[in-house]
């Protein structure tokens, strides 16, 4: 997969539309990624989609896509979800479902969809399970990456973001070529303010608190695949393609092929 959708319909809602509309893949996937801060779910997020061809949903980033426009295109909800953001506590599962509901279509999009950071509630879950029903959904699978808690912390303690294009590097793992400045665009790097240290407590206390239960959720229902954290993101990549290749036929559905591959996308 060669081109990168944009997700404008996913971080924008409202009449945006992607501008480079999500190739059509051979499988259609559909999973969750589950996991605590830190641990790559966006990098597998990124990398899953890229090559499989899935549309990369995550509710962080539309947090963040709202964080970086101007104050009045903000919405009164994401304007209250930043206010959450900002101190690493969990935006309110309301605030949350009504900006997932906004955007149900892109749950539609012909090529599949990969949710990373939701849902992180047992409530978010369940509305989740409901929305899918409605459309005629099914989820393959439900990955959650594990890593020990002395290195998730290490890693968001040393990360910095690149503001323009959003790479990610590390203090000491994945420093950039010259100090504070991205190699990709020459974006100012910084340190996310939920990346602070006050902040990575907060952040894993709701983990352990709302998130951590979704494990046993999700195994209930069987979905639950299990991919421990490798040393770089590739072999992590790779452990998790090869669970992803072991699922039966991926879900696909009378809802996903209302939108015929000539046709135009939902999302
Ligand atoms: P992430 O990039 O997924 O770690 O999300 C960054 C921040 O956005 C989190 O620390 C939360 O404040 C907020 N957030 C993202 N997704 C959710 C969600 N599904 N439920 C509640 N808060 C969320």
């Amino acid at each position: 997969m060669s081109v990168k959708n944009d997700r404008a319909s996913w971080l924008h809602a409202g009449d945006a539309r992607c501008s480079i509309p999500p190739a059509v893949p051979r499988k259609i996937y559909r999973p969750i990624l589950l996991g605590a801060p830190g641990v790559g779910k966006g990098t597998q997020g990124d990398l899953i989609c890229a090559r499989l061809g899935t549309c990369h949903l995550s509710t962080g980033d539309i947090f963040r896509a709202a964080k970086c426009s101007g104050e009045r295109e903000r919405s009164p909800a994401l304007a209250l979800a930043l206010v959450f953001m900002r101190h690493g506590d969990l935006v309110p599962d309301t605030t949350v479902l009504n900006i997932v509901r906004e955007r149900e279509r892109c749950l539609r999009c012909r090529g599949g969809f990969l949710l990373d950071g939701f849902p992180r509630t047992i409530a978010q879950a369940d509305a989740l399970g409901i929305l899918l029903e409605h459309n005629k959904l099914k989820l393959d699978a439900v990955i959650d990456y594990e890593l020990p808690l002395e290195k998730i912390i290490a890693r968001l303690a040393g990360r910095r973001t690149c503001p323009d294009c959003k790479t990610t590097f590390h203090v000491t793992d994945r420093p950039p070529r010259e100090e504070n400045i991205c190699d990709e665009c020459g974006g100012k790097l910084f340190q996310r303010e939920d990346d602070q240290p006050e902040a990575i407590l907060i952040r894993m206390a709701a983990y352990k608190a709302s998130t951590q239960p979704l494990i046993e959720y999700y195994r209930r229902r069987n979905l639950l695949i299990t991919v421990a954290t490798a040393d770089t993101p590739e072999e992590t990549y790779q452990r998790t393609l090869a669970q992803l290749q072991t699922l039966p036929s991926p879900a696909t559905t009378a809802a996903a092929s209302q939108f015929p591959p000539s046709g135009r996308p939902p999302g």
